[in-house]
């Protein structure tokens, strides 16, 4: 471990000794499973480090095609995301979690809900050893971080059913739990067996990313009395991963407008006591279908820059399809430049750095220079070969009154 964490502060431009200090505070979070050979970008999340970032892939019930999936997070690696999660749904979630394990050089997280769905023809059916089964195989096979959603409790839709909601429950795995509870009439069997999770979390070193099964799925039920008392209830299931030496983030929402994210981040940093913050988005707006990586960088600039640690992509296929290729790429780089924009605003050295270096380049018109620091070389290379120009080293838009040109 002490060699990876070399690593890792040698990447961010920290002392090993900051990291160690931040991880023992349970203010940063290394997922990385035991079992895990391959990781060539080892990641840390949490207080004093840069912002990271996430992409989902993973195949549907409709839709499962190993080889894309391979594709896509090849694209998303290349393109500079943190971490990957496989979220397949669908009888050959093995095959494809296999593949992605094998083949990415970044940790990888699943939502272990998904593959227990697999497991009856109706989800309602599921006993909670169905769940435990699932988190232990995925935990021998190398996943490094999991979604769990055991702060879904009674208490939590008991508040959800009184109060109403106009965007309902949109977490796939909340909504699931949801059901179960209601035809089963019983608890969250994630939070009863918490510590049965706990334990398997320990024997494979994994972190636990306690999901937001509640969160807001529009602008009208942001900061709502459920999502917060979820929060309540993760709050104390993160105390009990402190108490048993397991690692721990929260995730968090959803559908926030600009005014209430700082909120969001605050309570979350108050409630779980400085646990890494992983927002989903957030998305500022409900109206952004099919520019969704746009609407979720601009809410991610901002909660970063207000605190959160580490920030999900969307892509534009959000709300409308599964992912291509392209919408990977297109959601990695949007998220990227979010949370460089946030590394920026926190002041953080290397972030400045490079931003100084690109500014030198532009104003030299020095285009192959533009090309290496900017956050997408190969589109500045292809728009330079697409939009020829009459004048050497100005572009198309002005010409030969380019004002740079001396
Ligand atoms: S031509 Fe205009 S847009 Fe292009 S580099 Fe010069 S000043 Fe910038």
């Amino acid at each position: 471990m002490r060699s990876v964490l070399e690593k890792i502060a040698r990447a961010e431009g920290v002392d090993t000794s900051f990291l160690e200090e931040k991880i023992r505070q349970n203010r940063v979070v290394v997922p990385l499973n035991g079992a895990r050979k391959n990781i060539e970008r080892p990641v840390a999340i949490g207080e004093g480090l840069t912002v990271k970032v996430n992409a989902n892939i993973g195949g549907s019930p409709d839709i499962t095609d190993i080889v894309k999936e391979l594709k896509k997070l090849r694209a998303a690696v290349e393109y500079g995301a943190d971490t990957v999660m496989d979220l397949s749904i669908g009888d050959n979630w093995k095959e494809v979690l296999s593949a992605v394990l094998e083949n990415s050089a970044v940790p990888v997280g699943t939502v272990p809900v998904y593959a227990a769905i697999c497991r009856t023809g109706s989800p309602e059916e599921l006993v909670a050893d169905d769940f435990l089964d699932v988190i232990r195989k995925q935990g021998e096979m190398g996943v490094d971080f999991m979604t769990i959603h055991s702060g879904v409790t009674r208490k939590v839709i008991d508040i959800y059913d009184k109060k109403g909601r106009t965007g309902g429950i949109v977490s796939r795995g909340g909504k699931l739990l949801y059901r179960w509870m209601k035809k089963n009439c019983k608890e969250n069997p994630l939070y009863e067996r918490f510590d049965d999770i706990l334990d398997i979390a320990r024997e494979f070193n994994i972190t636990l990313s306690l999901g937001d099964g509640l969160r807001p799925g529009c602008i009208e039920d942001a900061s709502d009395d459920p999502q917060f008392a979820e929060l309540y209830e993760l709050g104390e299931l993160t105390a009990r991963c402190r108490d048993r030496k397991v690692g721990v983030m929260i995730e968090g929402p959803g559908h926030v407008p600009l005014d209430k994210i700082e909120e969001n981040v605050r309570k979350e940093k108050e409630i779980c006591k400085g646990a890494p913050f992983y927002v989903l988005g957030p998305l500022a707006t409900d109206v952004g279908a099919g520019h969704d990586h746009i609407t979720g960088a601009i809410g991610g600039a901002l909660a970063a820059w207000k605190g959160a640690d580490f920030l999900c992509y969307l892509t534009p296929a959000e709300h409308l399809h599964l992912p291509e290729v392209e919408d990977v790429y297109r959601g990695v780089v949007a998220t990227k430049i979010a949370a460089h924009c946030a590394d920026v605003a926190r002041g953080n050295p290397r972030a400045l750095e490079a931003d100084l270096v690109m500014s030198k380049a532009r104003r030299s018109l020095d285009w192959s220079g533009m090309e290496k620091h900017a956050m997408d070389p190969k589109l500045v290379k292809d728009a330079r070969e697409k939009y020829p120009v009459k004048k050497e080293k100005t572009c198309t838009m002005c010409g030969e009154y380019c004002a740079l040109a001396d």
